[in-house]
């Protein structure tokens, strides 16, 4: 639990230029807007506004870096990507969104894993879907299937098999990993803390062959959790 509580901001991106040059690994927050990614970045690092610096003016429709272990030697970065989906989005808001992200999901190197916010009432849309198809399959992917609160025990096991067999059958080469989670009521928050953190760790153990600058991105070097669909 305690990795990404040191979370802090540092920079924003908004053209790919922009990115960090060091390597480090970087694990993505992504979901459509509304889907408690906020919320969740905030109870898993254990600030009530830490996402608030992705709200600053400028910052929402960027990416917005957050480097997370000690001060002086950070273990990586989290990246808070812009919400996707707003029906009333005007064009231009989503060709940006679409360019930016598209490009960094598609070929960003140190990026190790896709946190994938994932409301548990509305399932994967068709913009979840163009998501993960914009990311390369080697890159694992946990979903965490939101405000899981609003639904009984039974309901949530029912939408878990549900998509899960949704991203098995639509992306039957990827590897996912899946979570029930609220943010209100704390449901999956050591679970998704201990995976998450473990994608930084995977990276570092796998960092010692022969390029320290560039993590690698061969997918063998990111064993999958045992769990995984
Ligand atoms: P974002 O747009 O993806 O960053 O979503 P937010 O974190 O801002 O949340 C969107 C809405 O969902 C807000 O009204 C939150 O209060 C609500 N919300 C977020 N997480 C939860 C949760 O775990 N349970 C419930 N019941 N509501 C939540």
């Amino acid at each position: 639990m305690t990795l990404l509580v040191s979370a802090r901001f540092t920079t924003t991106v908004a053209q790919m230029h922009q990115l960090p040059v060091d390597g480090l690994p970087e694990v993505a927050f992504a979901g459509r807007s509304n889907a408690g990614k906020s919320s969740a970045l905030n109870v898993l690092c254990n600030r009530r506004r830490l996402a608030f610096a992705s709200r600053m003016p400028g910052r929402t429709q960027a990416l917005n870096f957050f480097a997370i272990g000690p001060q002086d030697q950070p273990n990586g970065f989290l990246v808070d990507m812009p919400g996707y989906g707003y029906a009333t989005a005007p064009g231009a808001v989503r060709e940006s969104w679409i360019g930016l992200a598209g490009d960094y999901l598609r070929t960003r190197q140190p990026l190790v894993a896709v946190v994938l916010m994932l409301d548990i009432r509305r399932g994967v849309t068709a913009l979840d879907h163009g998501l993960l198809d914009w990311t390369p399959v080697t890159i694992p992917v946990l979903g965490l299937l939101t405000k899981a609160d609003k639904l009984s025990r039974n309901q949530q096991q029912t939408a878990l098999r549900t998509v899960r067999a949704e991203l098995a059958l639509r992306h039957p080469s990827r590897r996912f990993d899946l979570v029930l989670f609220s943010s209100t009521h704390r449901i999956g928050l050591e679970e998704a803390s201990d995976r998450i953190a473990a994608f930084y760790r995977l990276t570092q153990d796998s960092d010692h062959s022969d390029d320290p600058d560039h993590p690698s991105a061969d997918p063998d070097q990111h064993p999958h959790p045992d769990n995984a669909v």
